[in-house]
């Protein structure tokens, strides 16, 4: 599998850094984001490091599409958001921070303004690791 040591998402596939983790297979690893624009803002990632979309083979993307599926079902089961967003950024220009391919699962609410390139704002971690409960139960 390839992997890079110098990658923050391989070093949290690897258990090197932790998360608070909400589901993981063979191939995917699904984990709530440490700078949440909302409540369940979390992250899919294929375990394997490809940095953009550009190199990502099709397999892995049907293996987080698979895993997106499931999770965001859970995030709009256990918090009842207004609507939510897939947004997947690659290179600089669309504001890609962490260059291992990841799907965001934002759960949104009406009128919350939030523009594509948002600021990253760090999360309080025990609110993530309470609202990681509760979506973890519905999976
Ligand atoms: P990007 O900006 O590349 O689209 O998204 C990367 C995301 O990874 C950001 O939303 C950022 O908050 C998140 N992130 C960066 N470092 C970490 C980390 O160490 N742990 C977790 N859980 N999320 C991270
Ligand atoms: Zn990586």
């Amino acid at each position: 599998m390839k992997t890079d040591p110098d990658c923050i998402f391989c070093k949290i596939v690897a258990g090197a850094i932790p998360c608070f983790k909400l589901y993981e297979d063979g191939e995917t690893l699904a984990f709530m984001d440490i700078n949440p624009v909302h409540d369940g803002h979390c992250l899919i990632i294929p375990k394997a490091h490809y940095p953009t979309l550009f190199v990502l083979p099709a397999e892995a993307f049907a293996a987080a599409g698979r895993t997106a599926i499931k999770v965001a079902t859970a995030v709009n089961a256990a918090l009842a958001p207004d609507g939510l967003n897939l947004v997947q950024s690659n290179g600089p220009g669309a504001a890609q921070s962490v260059p291992h391919f990841h799907l965001h699962v934002l759960p949104r609410r009406m009128g919350d303004g939030l523009a594509v390139n948002w600021q990253l704002k760090p999360g309080e971690h025990a609110r993530i690791a309470e609202t990681a409960e509760r979506i973890r139960a519905r999976i």
